[in-house]
C-alpha cells in the first residue's frame, strides 16, 4: 500500500484528500504547517507528497527545498491557487514534480498521484472498466453501450468512470458533486441530476437507476 503525506493547512481540503485517497486504498498522514511537513518527508516513510505551497510556519517552497537538500527525491505534488501559477513554475523548478491548481476535482489529483508513483507502488493498470454490457475505455474516452459506441464529454466521462469504479454502490449526490465537480461546487446545485439525465440518453436509460432518498448506482 502506497502511503502518502498531505501538508495543507486548510481543513476542509485536507479532508477532502484524505478521504478521497484513502478510498482508493492509499495510507495517508495528514500535517497542517511547514514544519511538521519537512519532518515527515525527509524521514522518508512516503511514496508520495501532496503539498499545499500556503503553509504556515515554512511554506511549501521552503519544505521542497529543504527536502531536495536533504536528497529526498520523494515525489512531490504541489497544490496552488490558481492566480499563483507564475510561482508554481518556479516551484516546478525548484524540484517538484507536477502541481494541481485549487479548486480541483479529486478525480484528477487521483490521476496525478497513480501517475507520479513510481512503477512499483502503483496499482495495476486498468485500462477498460466493464459492468454488465457496458464498457469504457479510459484511454479513448469512449463507451461501449448495447447500442453501439458513444463519445462522452469530460464530465460524463468523469461520471460514468465514477460509476463504473464503484458498481453496485450507491453514490450520494454530494459524493458524486465532489468527485466528478470538485468540493467547491454549491451542494444545492442540481446539476448532478441534468448530467445523469444526458449519461442516460446516451447510454441507455436503465443503466443508471435512481435510489430515492440516496443517490443513484449503476443498473
Ligand atoms: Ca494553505
Amino acid at each position: 500500500m502506497s502511503r502518502i503525506l498531505i501538508a495543507e493547512d486548510e481543513q476542509r481540503i485536507a479532508s477532502f484528500v484524505e478521504k478521497g485517497l484513502r478510498a482508493n486504498g492509499f495510507a495517508t498522514t495528514v500535517v497542517a504547517d511547514g514544519d511538521a511537513a519537512l519532518a515527515h518527508a525527509v524521514a522518508g516513510e512516503f511514496d508520495l507528497v501532496v503539498l499545499d505551497l500556503g503553509l504556515p510556519r515554512r511554506d511549501g517552497f521552503a519544505v521542497l527545498r529543504a527536502m531536495r537538500q536533504a536528497r529526498v527525491t520523494t515525489p512531490v505534488i504541489i497544490l496552488t491557487a490558481r492566480d499563483s501559477v507564475h510561482d508554481t513554475v518556479a516551484g516546478l523548478e525548484g524540484g517538484a514534480d507536477d502541481y494541481m491548481t485549487k479548486p480541483f476535482r479529486f478525480e484528477e489529483l487521483l490521476a496525478r498521484v497513480r501517475l507520479r508513483l513510481r512503477p512499483a507502488d502503483r496499482a495495476p493498470e486498468v485500462t477498460v472498466l466493464r459492468h454488465g454490457a457496458l464498457s469504457l475505455d479510459l484511454r479513448t474516452r469512449r463507451a461501449e453501450t448495447p447500442a453501439g459506441m458513444v463519445d462522452l464529454t469530460a464530465r460524463e466521462f468523469a461520471l460514468l468512470e465514477l460509476f463504473l469504479r464503484h458498481a453496485g454502490q450507491v453514490l450520494s449526490r454530494e459524493q458524486i458533486l465532489s468527485h466528478v465537480w470538485g468540493y467547491d461546487f454549491d451542494p444545492g446545485s442540481n446539476v448532478v441530476d441534468v448530467y445523469v439525465r444526458t449519461l442516460r440518453r446516451k447510454i441507455g436509460q436503465d443503466a443508471i437507476l435512481t435510489v430515492r432518498g440516496m443517490g443513484y448506482r449503476l443498473g
